[in-house]
């Protein structure tokens, strides 16, 4: 056998995500029924086993702080940390994406539909007793099926990484590999959620009145997927309109949506596809998919939005970057390209030229979207704090339902239901990832309009430099050297709280 060099592990390591990247891209796509994982890893053990993981890790604490070696370094790691640890549970993962595809829900005796399909006909659900039916089905079934595959798959990860003994916790690993401070995170989360309480109870209530005719503790997560459906604006986000208008907002900024063919868009209805939408770079830049499953109106053109992000940021990333700039890194930073696109659908100028909003419902359609920003920054700072419980120990595993019930329930005002107690919930942290691109984008926003005026989404010299200077870098820099490049700004919630108190004020 070869021994292992910086340049080998870069090659198979390369060639090892662009295969597992496929075959996930043809499973969630509903391409073909399941995904054969276990082969992939199998071929490319040599770059999998522990002798992998203590060369990187002496790369790691070879390397000097700071360094571009440390950099590298610190990707590698944490791909190989990650890597080894989804090989543990590779059987498990296998059997949850065929289980998804084939499974169906029994809703009350009357009709069976996919579960894969349950959130899109609970969110298109006018009748709310159908909606619940819908839901409580679909929860009988995650219980008893999905939820004890995802149990095995939290608890067997976190015992996989705790036994690396990289760090003494989970917790610690995943920040001294990362350089992302949780405690610190979910301080600024716990703070968002205190800051933001007395907005949240004088609009939570005019909003389920208003559009859904329940009261607060009536409420539930089933009807929180109506409200945010959006249905009363159909008319103005018509399905064929879709793609013709993002490409024409994207012909207008100066940038191929296709990026030359490099993207390929997969937006048709398709059986077995996933209700979640996705971004597969099979090959980095030069081979990328942007799947969507069609939900229809306003909740379409967000997420088309949003995979868009993605997509360009994978395809237009510098192909002469090491593997590790174009493939791993702060993943913030891809999210945060994504929310970029998908806060357009909060800016009045870019939902007058795209969509068929017209100045007469504008300021309803703004001020619903501030408060799903609100609902959702709540959501995912809650989902942060109760992941920190998940994996912080002192929490029994039989405990945690209930506490997931209770931290999201409180903080969203949307009654959670315990069987999603390890369904909904993100492995290593990724909500943290999420969060950090929610104030990266703001930034980053903020410093688009500051080059290029407000409409920045249709000047033609935008685009172009948004290419150059943003995502040709790939994920060399972390989101926190991103939004200092960009802005010289440091990563809060503080300019998002005001955003949305604008537009709940709209
Ligand atoms: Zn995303």
């Amino acid at each position: 056998m070869t021994a292992l060099t910086l340049e080998r592990l870069r090659r198979e390591g390369q060639a090892f995500s662009e295969e597992i990247s496929r075959e996930g891209y043809l499973a969630h796509a509903g391409h073909q029924p399941t995904a054969d994982l276990q082969p992939i890893y199998d071929r490319h053990s040599a770059i999998l086993g522990e002798g992998a993981l203590d060369f990187t890790l002496d790369l790691f604490r070879s390397s000097a702080a700071a360094s571009e070696e440390r950099r590298s370094a610190r990707y590698l790691l944490e791909w190989q940390i990650e890597t080894q640890a989804a090989r543990d549970v590779v059987t498990l993962d296998e059997r949850e994406v065929a289980w998804e595809s084939a499974a169906v829900i029994d809703v009350a005796g009357t009709r069976r539909i996919p579960y894969q399909r349950a959130s899109i006909e609970i969110a298109n659900t006018r009748h709310r007793a159908e909606r619940l039916a819908i839901d409580d089905a679909r929860a009988l079934t995650a219980e008893a099926d999905h939820a004890p595959l995802r149990l095995e798959r939290v608890q067997r990860e976190k015992g996989y990484i705790e036994e690396l003994e990289i760090a003494t916790t989970y917790i610690e690993t995943f920040e001294a590999v990362t350089g992302i401070s949780l405690p610190g995170l979910g301080a600024q989360c716990a703070d968002f959620i205190a800051t933001t309480q007395a907005m949240w109870d004088d609009t939570l209530p005019y909003f389920l009145r208003r559009t859904l005719h329940i009261t607060p503790g009536e409420a539930t997560r089933a009807d929180a997927l109506a409200l945010f459906r959006g249905k009363e604006f159909d008319a103005a986000f018509p399905a064929g309109d879709l793609e013709p208008s993002i490409r024409r907002n994207a012909a207008e900024l100066g940038i191929d949506p296709f990026a030359g063919g490099r993207i390929t868009f997969d937006l048709a209805e398709r059986e077995g596809k996933d209700s979640r939408a996705f971004c597969a770079p099979v090959r980095v830049p030069e081979e990328v998919y942007l799947v969507l499953r069609p939900h229809g109106g306003v909740t379409d053109y967000t997420t088309l939005l949003h995979e868009l992000g993605h997509a360009l940021h994978f395809a237009y990333a510098d192909p002469h970057y090491p593997f590790e700039y174009r493939w791993l890194g702060d993943n913030s930073v891809t999210e945060g390209y994504a929310m970029l696109f998908d806060h357009l659908m909060q800016d009045r100028r870019w939902l007058l030229r795209y969509t068929g909003l017209g100045k007469n419902n504008m300021g309803e359609f703004v001020r619903l979207a501030a408060f799903e920003e609100l609902h959702f920054l709540r959501r995912y700072c809650a989902k942060l704090l109760y992941e920190l419980d998940v994996y912080g120990g002192r929490t029994t595993w039989e405990a945690l339902p209930d506490l997931y019930v209770e931290t999201l329930s409180t903080a969203t005002g949307f009654r959670y239901r315990s069987a999603d107690a390890f369904i909904d919930l993100d492995p290593r942290f990724y909500s943290s990832r999420y969060l950090r691109a929610w104030q990266l984008q703001s930034i980053l926003a903020h410093s688009l309009v500051s080059r290029f005026d407000e409409d920045w989404f249709r000047n033609p010299a935008a685009g172009p430099w948004i290419v150059e200077n943003l995502l040709a870098e790939g994920q060399r820099e972390t989101a926190t050297e991103l939004a200092l490049r960009a802005s010289g700004a440091e990563l809060s919630f503080d300019p998002l709280v005001r955003a949305i108190e604008r537009g709940l004020t709209a």
